[in-house]
């Protein structure tokens, strides 16, 4: 075949050799002037009138939205700088890897980005206080400590973040209310399922309730109150029955899980006989002891409180690391943990 253009006898491509393809035809264009409108709360881009999208796939797709590619171009694929926040100017420049019959071709190309600011529709909700549901956090017999909140509050943060991709994954307010803390949330949908995972993490009861609040094209629309009653036994707690003293390694939706702090067996106790124990709340101290002395089933350490030596026998689990133990001491009896 010869080059229609130029009579060349290289490989022709729709009748024009490679040199004549590049010269003749606009493969792959944009326009010198690309304009984003950026939301200055949360970063995201707007599309057409009124979709918002992520900033990375409002990159891709603005991009996308602006290329324009000649009949010739099968399957083009796009590489871009990240684009910068702010509204200044900003030169971006692309690569467009484009592929006609067997030949494949890279073309630079680039383009001005002019930025608009504009509230999306999710930030200026929050901003007016918006909320579909509330995650209340209570405590059976006792209020969440400032411990329990703690947790409480980085399970939330952790799981709104691995939910960004739905814009409605926000917390509008946190309000400290007797008895404990309420959270008002963006999503009633993920609000209901993150209570459930708290449930599984922390324990406790689920109780939820709805109200209508208003109208929305002619349907009730309702919120939905999600309420976690803490358990009253929670991880880390120190209990006792009548016999032994135990601490509370973890509580899951319908048991805590006790270990017993003289021979460190374990005991799974469900909710009902939770009534059975007594909860010392604070009431003990964590610390470092010195090791005196070892043998097979005693150990001598030195009391951190008293400075008094003591003997006590070991758990069967137990093995010493180092010079040190953590005990932990309660009223006058001290335990290795
Ligand atoms: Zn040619
Ligand atoms: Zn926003």
């Amino acid at each position: 075949m010869y080059c229609v253009k130029c009579g060349s006898e290289e490989k022709t491509y729709s009748n024009l050799c490679q040199k004549c393809l590049i010269d003749d035809r606009e493969l792959v264009k944009i326009p010198h002037y690309v304009k984003r409108i950026i939301c200055p709360e949360c970063g995201d881009y707007l599309m057409g009138s009124s979709t918002w999208i992520r900033p990375f796939d409002g990159m891709q797709s603005l991009i996308e939205n602006h290329l324009e590619f000649d009949e010739l171009v099968k399957e083009p694929s796009i590489e871009f700088d990240e684009f910068p926040d702010g509204t200044n100017e900003f030169q971006i420049q692309l690569s467009i890897e484009i592929n006609i019959e067997e030949l494949y071709l890279e073309i630079p190309l680039s383009f001005i980005l002019r930025t608009k600011n504009q509230v999306c529709d999710v930030c200026s909700r929050k901003k007016g206080g918006y909320f579909e549901a509330i995650i209340q956090i209570r405590g059976d017999g006792r209020d969440p400590s400032e411990q329990d909140m703690e947790g409480i509050k980085n399970f939330l943060n952790k799981s709104l973040d691995l939910n960004k991709s739905d814009r409605q994954a926000f917390l509008t307010k946190e309000s400290k209310v007797k008895g404990g803390t309420d959270f008002y949330m963006g999503s009633c949908v993920l609000s209901k399922s993150q209570t459930r995972d708290l449930q599984n993490r922390f324990g406790g009861k689920v109780t939820e309730t709805s109200k209508i609040y208003g109208q929305r094209d002619g349907n009730d629309v309702f919120r939905y109150t999600y309420l976690l009653r803490l358990p009253k036994m929670r991880k880390d707690d120190i209990v006792s029955d009548k016999k032994n003293i135990y601490v509370v390694t973890s509580v899951s939706k319908s048991f805590a899980f006790l270990k017993d702090l003289n021979t460190w067996k374990k005991r799974k106790i469900r909710y009902d006989e939770f009534n059975k124990f007594n909860v010392n709340i604070g009431g003990y101290t964590i610390s470092k002891a010195v090791i005196i002395h070892e043998v097979e089933k005693e150990i001598q350490i030195l009391d951190p409180i008293t400075m008094t030596p003591v003997t006590i026998k070991k758990p069967e689990d137990y093995e010493s690391e180092g010079q040190e133990t953590m005990v932990i001491s309660i009223d006058d009896d001290i335990y290795l943990i």
